[in-house]
């Protein structure tokens, strides 16, 4: 058969279709196309170069429309040397069509790594002398898009011949690592520097630069491991010190330092669960076992049985859990067959990841949501830690699950899928009710000496204390006893649906984004007012620009805030603070975490990332500083989110010899996701929120698509939102329950007002058919402006 025709599904950002394009391909690369792989054509009237990919090819003959083919614009080049999607993705990416509502190129493009999304191009080099004195004569390397098609397909037959190497580089400027330097400037400033003898941390400081000589330089990271971010700020700001950032070169380190990690004796319940997993030949098993009860050591022992049988595996972690604690303890059990794929990593460092993939050297993938995507073969066993955490759903498009893609994924490769978790979705849960997967329950915790810990509720309205917006005087004796005794502690604020902002105190004027419906939110280590939806930056106002007063004052519980609050209640607390801006340099979450396991610190306190995955046996207290702000929110998996959360955070306390004690505080203590949590009792929980989710027809009971419609006039949002709701009442079945449209609970950002629908079913025929209708009406010219989310099973509202 003679292809030549590749059918291209191309990535136009103005025009997007799920049709593909027909395109002539270059005799010269004939032998050489084949489908999953990338291509630039020339596009549109402009013939500007598009990327595509091959979905298929044709010999011609179903081109009826044509008089002739060669009216068909031809590839200009094929991007790639082998495949970078294998059929299987091509079949998920087909499936997945049909309940992920955007269009195809957005799930073809999420299976790749970033750098074969974006323009890198394809740098060749030789080893081989007869290859060089003829093609590369006097160069040293070649760029592959400088070459016409005829010596592209000599160059890709060459590299079939394993004669001449490729690597891709960055097209626009190099990506370069950088590092933040300090050096002491100002001696003599610093020996004039009046400071009041209660800034101790201050004191500390200044008492140590006394010592050093002028000109001395120091890595910032260096110096945060002594002093508080805060503290060196002061210096700089003082000209004492002075920032720099210095390019540095990228060093490899990754697997520098592994801690041993043995394989442990299995106890009965997890043997249990261990002999009916690997006994099974595909399937899914909902693990659900308490916190500390050996869930993990299950999965390596189950991957290690996969990979002794000649197969492979697929770890999945929230991304917060791919802390250096997890990833050790893959590495050390399977050393250099693991492959790490999460956010951390550059570009070139996850596509190196996935080359130890395609090639079959990696033989476990652990990652966080798109790691689900990687193209590895024979998988034996698929594993989802925590698996009712939110961060498995995209929540841009594709809006997949990573869940219902390892579901898809272990049935076309026959794979076993173990989903686990302390606290199940109900959505899995139900499932495993209904047998349609397979429960296998831990009871207790694995370490025998560790017991599942006390844990206490707070009445904040009777435990207000003058002393303290944040903190009752029992957590906060608590807290003193503890550090009295060298042990440590957790401390969590649950930031959820809250945040800190400004307000002035004569007139009530709060700083609002001029492009969202929403007050900005205060960053005290930039010392500006962010934005969270759309990154608007302002700085802070020194006097009310409404009524001039000086009254500006800071509200809420920001990290930063009860960080200062505490440092003031007990001045000699040693405090690490892990929040979203103490951890946006790489390698700083990690850090952190290290410097709390090596004692360097008493307290660490920090926002729903430090509840999961931690495992230290020195912390015997858990704080929950305000239990309850998620259960404001208007979703209706708030109750079910506060349980989880406060599970896991409790689950922290007293992992081994020494008992943990747990301490909520709330406003809210009759609540039973609370007052449930309290008893760590799961199928309390269930039962109950269950009955509410029935009630009130949400999931399990029913399944549920939200639409978002958004449009920069609020008129347009308005008019297209009823004309979608009267589309969906006259197309779907009597099955289907449409409620709205209403505002979004935060009804304007990015400039753009929000309306939604969702829609409530059981059973609908109609749904795809309905959905993909509603989808390309933004095609449409008149509706050019409109803006449509079509998200099924939505997480977050
Ligand atoms: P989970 O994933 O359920 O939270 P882990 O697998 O992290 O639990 O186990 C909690 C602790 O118990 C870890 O320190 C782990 O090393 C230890 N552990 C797990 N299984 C066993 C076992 N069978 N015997 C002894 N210790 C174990
Ligand atoms: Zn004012
Ligand atoms: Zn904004």
């Amino acid at each position: 058969m003679c292809y030549q025709i590749a059918k291209i599904i191309i990535d136009v950002p103005t025009m997007q279709t799920d049709k593909p394009f027909s395109y002539l391909i270059p005799e010269d690369l004939a032998q050489l196309v084949a489908v999953g792989m990338r291509v630039h054509v020339p596009f549109g009237r402009s013939n500007r170069l598009m990327q595509g990919f091959i979905v298929a090819l044709s010999d011609g003959s179903d081109e009826t429309e044509l008089s002739d083919l060669s009216e068909l614009k031809a590839i200009s080049e094929v991007l790639d040397f082998e495949p970078v999607l294998n059929s299987e993705q091509l079949a998920l990416a087909d499936d997945m069509r049909q309940t992920v509502f955007s269009y195809k190129i957005s799930i073809l493009k999420a299976m790749l790594p970033n750098l074969l999304n974006s323009s890198y191009d394809k740098v060749l080099t030789t080893a081989d002398s007869e290859v060089a004195k003829t093609y590369f004569a006097t160069k040293k390397e070649i760029h592959f898009s400088s070459l016409d098609t005829k010596e592209q397909a000599v160059m890709m037959k060459l590299h079939r011949e394993g004669r001449i190497n490729m690597r891709y580089v960055a097209q626009s400027k190099a990506h370069v690592k950088t590092e933040k330097r300090v050096s002491l400037v100002d001696k003599l400033a610093l020996m004039n520097l009046a400071i009041t003898s209660r800034a101790t941390k201050r004191l500390a400081m200044k008492a140590f630069l006394e010592t050093q000589p002028e000109e001395t330089i120091w890595t910032y990271s260096e110096l945060l491991v002594t002093f508080s971010r805060d503290v060196v700020t002061f210096f700089v700001s003082q000209g004492i010190l002075r920032l720099t950032e210095v390019e540095v070169s990228r060093s490899q380190g990754y697997f520098d330092q592994v801690v041993p990690d043995e394989k442990k004796q299995l106890n009965a319940e997890q043997t249990r669960a261990y002999e009916a997993i690997i006994q099974a030949n595909g399937g899914t098993f909902l693990l659900e076992g308490v916190t500390g009860s050996g869930k993990t050591e299950v999965y390596l022992q189950v991957i290690a049985h996969a990979l002794a049988q000649g197969k492979t595996a697929i770890m999945l972690v929230p991304e917060i859990s791919l802390t250096p604690l997890m990833t050790n303890r893959f590495i050390a059990r399977f050393g250099d067959r693991v492959a790490i794929m999460h956010s951390g990593l550059s570009d070139g460092e996850k596509y190196d990841e996935w080359r130890k993939i395609v090639s079959g050297e990696a033989k476990v993938v652990v990652g966080a949501r798109s790691a689900i995507f990687v193209p590895l073969k024979n998988i034996g066993t698929i594993i989802i830690d925590e698996e009712h955490e939110t961060s498995y759903k995209q929540d841009s498009n594709p809006r997949y699950h990573a869940r219902d893609v390892a579901i898809w994924r272990a049935g076309y490769q026959q794979a076993t899928l173990v989903l686990g978790s302390a606290t199940p979705s109900l959505e899995t849960r139900a499932r495993a009710q209904k047998e349609v997967y397979q429960l296998l329950h831990l009871t207790h915790r694995a370490n025998v000496q560790a017991k599942i810990p006390e844990v206490r509720i707070l009445d904040m309205r009777k435990h207000l204390n003058d002393q303290s917006a944040s903190f009752s005087k029992v957590l906060l004796d608590k807290i003193s006893e503890k550090i009295a005794r060298q042990e440590q502690v957790v401390l969590m604020l649950n930031r959820r649906g809250y945040s800190s902002f400004i307000m002035c105190r004569d007139c009530g004027y709060v700083p609002d984004c001029p492009n969202c419906d929403i007050s900005l939110t205060l960053h005290m280590d930039t010392k500006t007012l962010n934005c969270h939806y759309c990154g608007h930056t302002a700085s802070i106002p020194y006097t009310c620009p409404n009524c001039q007063s000086k009254q500006i004052r800071y509200y809420g519980s920001g990290t930063q805030k009860v960080e200062e609050e505490l440092l003031d209640l007990i001045p000699d607390a040693r405090v690490l603070r892990m929040d979203v801006d103490t951890t946006k340099k790489k390698g700083a979450h990690e850090q952190i975490l290290s410097r709390f396991g090596a004692g360097e610190a008493d307290i660490l306190l920090g926002t729903q990332m430090i509840a999961k995955g931690l495992d230290f046996p020195n912390v015997t207290l858990v704080g929950v500083i305000n239990a309850d702000t998620a259960l404001n929110l208007p979703d209706f998996r708030s109750s079910e989110r506060t349980f989880q959360l406060l599970t896991q955070v409790a689950g922290r306390a007293g992992r081994a010899e020494k008992a943990g004690e747990v301490l909520i505080q709330t406003f809210n203590p009759e609540h039973y996701a609370i007052k449930l949590a309290q008893t760590h009792d799961y199928e309390g929980f269930y039962k109950q929120e269950m009955a509410f989710r029935r009630q009130l027809n949400y999931p399990p009971y029913f399944y549920t698509v939200q639409l978002v419609i958004s449009h920069q006039l609020e008129e347009e949002a308005v008019k297209a939102s009823y004309e979608i709701m009267s589309l969906l009442t006259a197309q779907l079945t009597e099955h289907a329950r449409i409620l709205g449209p209403i505002p979004k609970p935060i009804a304007r950002t990015h400039n753009l007002y929000h309306y939604q629908l969702l829609i409530k079913y059981r059973f609908e025929p109609n749904l795809v058919q309905v959905l993909n209708s509603v989808l390309e009406m933004t095609q449409n010219r008149a509706h050019k402006k409109l803006r449509i989310i079509i998200d099924n099973e939505p997480q977050n509202f």
